[in-house]
């Protein structure tokens, strides 16, 4: 054979014929880099037991399914949240105001209001507790700022 002779090759992955122009070096196993990574980097699933492929991005050995890789990627996700949740309860429970808790978790003001409606409408126990007698709130809004603020946490909270 010689430079540019043309020779149909068979793909040690997928099995299909490939057509290789003859250059210098030992013939081609793959018929694309693609193929040689999914075949040298399949595996079996850690979780599951089912088969892996590696993809073009794989620098290695395929260690979990990528239906297993959602899964855990999700219960990452819920734990995260479910930590976040407690948090803010916690937090209410305490006494912050939703200014505060914002702070503490690097969230908006507004969007925490939000957030914080929505939770208790999920069922969280996040009691309201900026509901003020009339006269408690003509005594805050001498209070100026101070007094301003809670109006705006209740409105949120309400
Ligand atoms: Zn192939
Ligand atoms: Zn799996």
């Amino acid at each position: 054979m010689k430079r540019g002779d043309v020779r149909m090759l068979t793909c040690a992955g997928c099995g299909k014929r490939f057509r290789w122009v003859c250059k210098k070096g030992s013939l081609p196993k793959w018929c694309s880099d693609r193929c040689r990574k999914r075949t040298l980097y399949s595996g079996v699933c850690v979780d599951c037991g089912g088969r892996t492929y590696g993809d073009r991005y794989s620098a290695g050995p395929i260690k979990r399914c990528k239906y297993c890789a959602h899964a855990i990627l999700i219960q990452n996700t819920k734990a995260a949240s479910r930590c976040r949740r407690d948090e803010i309860v916690a937090m209410w429970a305490e006494g912050l105001s939703i200014r505060e808790i914002a702070e503490e978790l690097g969230s908006k003001y507004g969007s925490m209001g939000s957030e914080i409606g929505r939770l208790r409408r999920e069922g969280e126990p996040l009691p309201r507790r900026h509901r003020l007698s009339p006269d408690g709130i003509a005594a805050m809004r001498e209070n100026g700022k101070r007094a301003a603020r809670h109006l705006a946490d209740e409105r949120l909270a309400t």
